[in-house]
């Protein structure tokens, strides 16, 4: 006879780093144009509205036509559960914007409580 004894681990992120993350609203860092740490306001950088005049869009309007319908495989299934978040830095004293590239995380706050 044989007794299976079933070892329960506790779950541990093999891969385990931040996954949330909370930033002030303003932060102290270099400014290209002005060329000194100036003070910089915080945003999350959105994907900007996509073309309609576009080449490529023009391309898959006209692939689309007729028999047959999409042009290229669109992804469906996805192997991450995160996005690269990159943060909008915004000079106050000339406005100038810098982006810096992100980090994977699972969620971004701006200016939350800690
Ligand atoms: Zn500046």
């Amino acid at each position: 006879m044989f007794i299976l004894l079933v070892f329960v681990l506790p779950k541990r992120n093999k891969h385990a780093r931040a996954q949330e993350m909370n930033i002030p609203k303003i932060i102290n860092t270099y400014c290209p144009k002005c060329k000194t740490h100036t003070e910089h306001s915080v945003s999350i950088l959105k994907m900007g509205k996509r073309r309609a005049l576009a080449v490529g869009a023009r391309r898959h309007e006209r692939e689309k036509r007729g028999y047959g319908g999409q042009g290229w495989p669109l992804q469906k299934k996805f192997a991450k559960t995160t996005k690269k978040q990159t943060l909008k830095l915004k000079c106050k004293q000339c406005s100038y914007t810098i982006q810096k590239q992100g980090i994977r995380l699972r969620k971004l706050t701006i200016g939350g409580k800690t």
